[in-house]
């Protein structure tokens, strides 16, 4: 959303313009109504901006938009009018698609000739320029203009070149129109069989899109292969749906309904008031000057006659189209209804007695099946290697996938040995933790050891001075312990090691150091305090273990009242006091606890030097 503070800029607006133009064309065959009014939206849009390529992408959807829904009068003109506006944009693409568009117009009011001449000059050069979707435009049009001039070879090949173009393409529903074309060119040729699987495959297509246009040109379709497969009546039901699309631009807007063919059909599956019917709309339907219509208009008045006996007329109507039907390469006149009146002839003579007659219609028809029958087979060898083709790309796409697979399958497998070994990591820390607590700690009161007593504080001592802070030691010896062990036995020793292991861990800061400095006596390095500060923690201590009391243990050699009342004595010093090394300061502790032995125990001493103890 723009903010007014912040305007958009002005290229921003005008690709978004012509991006809504570009979306219209891409849905013209997907969804025709929305097409349509997206294209309007932009047309307007760009017209108001002065954006005049987002213009000329809108008037191209729309000028297709005509194509397909209203008559060629209205639809070449106003795509000449597009060329004009894709030349002064010197956009070729543009330009060559406007120009496949007059060329179908052209085809459609049977100019075949020029419509050929026209998009083959384009050829080359769209295919070069042209994205996948848009050659499948050009190559189908080309195959239009060929099959309309009698070429079917031809219009085979650029047919399936463009399925080939349209394949890969989702959602553009081009490739039902070229399903649309093929089964119509295949209908030529009598092969109905695969005319169906293509008019089945585009009408499946037709479910996800909302192209009534297309989908009744598939049904039409559809009802000319079964009628010719002798399978009229399954194809009344599509009659039906056919008459009921709407004939506006949301329905199939102006395509030919193809009444006479419809009508035919309606006969042979003897639904005659139907035929009457359909007969009457395709007499009354203003028509181009296509030779197939107007034929298969004759071969309906013609079935209509001989139904109800008139077997004069019925051949009347046919001779009135023989001359034509009997000029070889007659463009807009197809194979299948120049068969069509050949067969008919020959049952119209049979039926008269005339059997010379009807010999020479069955040799005519005979001839034209011949050429059918060549060009479906090379029709067919044509499919055939456009399957195999697509059998190849899928392939491809499935080597692909399976690649694709293999390399996640791998990756997985590397991440899962990546988990694993980050696993294996993390306990190998865990255990090297422990290990080093092992080599620090004390295994019965948990604190740590001698070892690293002497390892830290040397270093904790350096770090005091460099910081000018005190270094607190306290040295502990538990009172009379020796009798603790003999009267309670070494177990309940143990017991009260580790409690008073408990105690000094408890009372500890998270700076202070305790350690067990051997046998029953213990070390308190507390950094940031002085001596004083050290002397009243450690007397706290000394409170505390006076309060504790410990059960007799049920084996105890002597004594079987508990434990009361324990003493500790300390001696505390600090690194201010007393200059120099560890060691140092360990000794004046140590002569601090002596100290306190020899006053009677149960005390904390604090090393003072002797001036200070004298002032
Ligand atoms: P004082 O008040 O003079 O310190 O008397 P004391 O009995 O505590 O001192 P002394 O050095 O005579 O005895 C220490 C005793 O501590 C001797 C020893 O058996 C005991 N001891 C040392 N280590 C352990 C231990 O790990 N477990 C047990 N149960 N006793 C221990
Ligand atoms: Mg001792
Ligand atoms: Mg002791």
């Amino acid at each position: 959303m723009p903010s007014a503070s912040r305007p958009v800029p002005r290229n921003a607006l005008r690709s978004r313009r012509l991006a809504l133009a570009r979306r219209a064309w891409g849905l013209l065959h997907v969804d025709s109504t929305q097409a349509r009014v997206l294209a309007q939206q932009a047309a307007q849009q760009a017209h108001k901006h002065g954006d005049a390529p987002a213009a000329a992408w809108a008037a191209l959807t729309l000028g297709y938009h005509l194509l397909y829904f209203a008559t060629p009068e209205v639809s070449i003109p106003a795509l000449q009018a597009v060329q004009g506006q894709f030349d002064a944009l010197d956009d070729r693409a543009g330009h060559i698609l406007a120009a496949a568009g007059v060329a179908r117009g052209l085809w459609r009011s049977g100019r075949f000739r020029e419509a050929l001449a026209q998009v083959l000059t384009l050829r080359d050069e769209g295919l070069k320029v042209l994205r996948h979707d848009q050659r499948g435009v050009l190559l189908n049009t080309i195959a239009g203009c060929y099959s309309a001039a009698g070429d079917s070879e031809r219009a085979f090949a650029y047919m399936y070149e463009a399925l080939r173009e349209v394949r890969p393409i989702s959602g553009r529903g081009f490739d039902t129109v070229i399903h649309c074309n093929l089964a119509h060119e295949l209908q030529q040729l009598g092969d109905h069989d695969e005319a169906l699987r293509h008019i089945d495959q585009g009408l499946e297509r037709c479910g996800a899109l909302a192209n009534p246009r297309m989908h009744s040109a598939l049904l039409i379709n559809r009802v000319i292969s079964l009628t010719e497969l002798g399978r009229a009546p399954e194809a009344l039901i599509d009659i039906e749906r056919i008459l009921a699309v709407p004939t506006d631009d949301d329905g199939r807007g102006m395509l030919t309904p193809h009444f006479e063919t419809l009508a035919l059909s309606a006969y042979r599956a003897d639904a005659r008031a139907l035929g009457d019917d359909l007969l009457s709309r395709a007499l009354g339907a203003t028509r181009q000057d296509i030779p197939d219509e107007h034929v298969e208009l004759a071969l309906a008045q013609a079935l209509q006659a001989s139904l109800r006996g008139q077997e004069t007329d019925a051949l009347h109507h046919l001779r009135r189209v023989e001359a034509l039907v009997d000029r070889d390469a007659v463009e807009g006149l197809s194979p299948r209804v120049r068969s069509s009146v050949y067969a008919m002839l020959a049952d119209l003579h049979e039926r008269r007695g005339q059997p010379a007659e009807a010999l020479a219609a069955m040799r005519r028809w005979q001839r034209v099946q011949a050429e059918r029958g060549s060009l479906a087979s090379r029709a067919r060898y044509q499919a055939a290697t456009l399957q195999t083709e697509l059998l190849r790309m899928k392939h491809q796409v499935e080597n692909h996938d399976a690649r694709q697979r293999a390399t996640e399958r791998a990756r997985a497998e590397l991440q899962a040995a990546n988990e694993a070994l980050s696993r294996k990591i993390d306990e190998v820390q865990a255990l090297q933790g422990r290990l080093s607590d092992l080599a620090v700690r004390d295994a019965l009161t948990g604190l740590f050891n001698r070892r690293h007593l002497n390892d830290t504080l040397p270093a904790l001592l350096a770090q005091a001075r460099r910081e000018r802070q005190p270094l607190a030691v306290a040295l502990i010896d538990l009172d009379h312990f020796k009798a603790v062990n003999d009267s309670h036995g070494h177990a309940m020793g143990d017991a009260l090691l580790a409690a008073f292991g408990r105690l000094l861990q408890g009372g500890c800061r998270a700076a202070d150091v305790p350690c067990r400095y051997g046998g029953e006596e213990f070390c308190l390095l507390l950094p940031g305090a002085d001596a004083a500060t050290a002397q009243r923690r450690v007397q706290a201590l000394l409170e505390q273990w006076r309060q504790q009391s410990f059960a007799a243990e049920p084996a105890a050699p002597r004594d079987e009242s508990g434990l009361h009342g324990l003493s500790f004595s300390a001696g505390v010093a600090d690194s201010l006091r007393v200059p120099g090394s560890a060691e140092r300061l360990l000794q004046a502790a140590d002569q601090e606890l002596l100290g306190a032995k020899r006053l009677g125990r149960a005390r904390v001493l604090v090393h003072a030097p002797e001036v200070l103890r004298a002032f």
